[in-house]
């Protein structure tokens, strides 16, 4: 097994119109020569003429990358194609080998994560990029001996039920359930499981996809923000050897996540106002939350090494909660399993404590191990 971690990157949006208009100032700083991101407490205002918001501290964080995506004008402005070529590519290098991976976005409603996981027509994010990237491959490395099969599926989870976006939407809404299957894991039975054979049948994937998730929200504008929406690709990979008639299959999976507003498990924590308001939305993202928080803790990694019966009470203990909601129940093998995963924290240049909130969720998850296996199998 491949032992890492989960990388972590984090990116910065440009102001949008409702911060140009209140001339909020950025309190983001990045300084991309050692990839350290700073947060600047927000300068005293009329709103605020005591200054009491002067109790917040300047604060920096250092995370494997820091993309820079404010101003188009500076020198070390991110697009796009930076942030799919400093790691999508080299994730779409280990789906070829075999492993499994994960990236998700993580931020306040707001922030990017959208932006950054599907972008526009115009500036296409990692999901389209990803795609295109994997047939361009597929097309260049043809031969007679390997086959290659993908697959999409297309689901959201929202209020801890899962629905397929790659079905039309039923009246009443059709809700999958989750299995856990001995070898294969967890999955979304019955989950569309579409083939595909070139970049443009995804692309009508996506579209139908996108449809789903919004129209499906007219009563409720906002429903993107409070659900999860899980693009997945599957490639596998048969190859015969002529010589000495063998195959070996290698199947990897590539999920690619785009949250929930992360304001929701914030408030809630604090309040437990959303929860009342919206029943029972916020489960996977506070869960998640809870995961990262017992996988990120030192204490477990130790235990983890340690063998012996005094640690066996402390490791039940610090049992990782996974099953306490969907997401997380889902993505298991991506948070701290077989899977090489990446989190892209995005974060909005304007609001110190949901962006503190969320640099310091990033900085814990920088500390999860995973231990990614190529998925190969001799068939014959
Ligand atoms: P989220 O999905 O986190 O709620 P969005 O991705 O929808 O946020 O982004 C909010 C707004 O900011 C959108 O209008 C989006 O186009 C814009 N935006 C986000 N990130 C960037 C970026 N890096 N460059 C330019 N515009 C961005
Ligand atoms: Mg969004």
């Amino acid at each position: 097994a491949d032992a890492g971690h989960v990388k972590v990157v984090v990116r910065v949006r440009k102001f949008i119109r409702r911060e140009l208009d209140s001339k909020s100032p950025c309190l983001i700083e990045m300084r991309p020569h050692n990839n350290e991101t700073i947060i600047h407490p927000p300068p005293v205002t009329q709103e605020d003429p005591k200054g009491t918001r002067r109790q917040y501290e300047e604060r920096s964080f250092t995370f494997d990358k820091s993309f820079w995506s404010h101003n188009e004008k500076d020198a070390h402005y991110a697009q796009q194609h930076d942030i799919y070529a400093s790691f999508g590519e080299e994730f779409l290098d280990h789906n070829f080998d075999g492993y499994h991976t994960c990236i998700f976005a993580y931020g306040q409603t707001g922030s990017g994560k959208s932006y950054t996981m599907m972008g526009t027509l115009d500036q296409p994010g990692l999901i389209p990029r990803t795609c295109r990237g994997l047939f361009e491959r597929i097309e260049a490395e043809q031969n007679s001996s390997i086959t290659y099969n993908v697959h999409v599926s297309y689901f959201e989870i929202y209020n801890e039920h899962v629905k397929d976006l790659l079905t039309p939407r039923t009246n009443p809404p059709t809700y999958l359930k989750i299995r856990e299957h001995k070898s294969d894991g967890v999955y979304v039975q019955s989950l569309t499981d579409e083939p595909v054979k070139c970049y443009e049948d995804i692309e009508r994937l996506m579209k139908t996809g996108d449809m789903n998730r919004t129209t499906a929200c007219t009563k409720m504008n906002d429903t993107s923000s409070r659900s999860h929406a899980v693009f997945t690709l599957t490639l596998k990979q048969i190859q015969h050897d002529i010589a000495t008639d063998s195959t070996i299959e290698r199947l990897a999976r590539m999920r690619l996540v785009d949250l929930a507003g992360s304001e929701r498990a914030n408030r809630t924590e604090a309040t437990g106002q959303r929860l009342r308001e919206g029943g029972n939305i916020n489960q996977s993202l506070t869960t998640l939350g809870r995961v990262i928080a017992a996988l990120a803790d030192p204490k477990r990694q130790r235990a983890g090494r340690v063998t012996g019966l005094q640690n066996q009470a402390k490791r039940r203990a610090e049992v990782v909660p996974y099953r306490d909601s969907v997401l997380t129940w889902l993505l298991k093998d991506s948070l701290g399993g077989n899977s090489k995963t990446a989190m892209v924290a995005c974060i909005s240049p304007t609001d110190y404590e949901e962006t503190l909130s969320t640099l310091r969720y990033a900085d814990q998850a920088k500390r999860i191990r995973t231990k990614a296996h190529v998925n190969q199998d001799a068939v014959s």
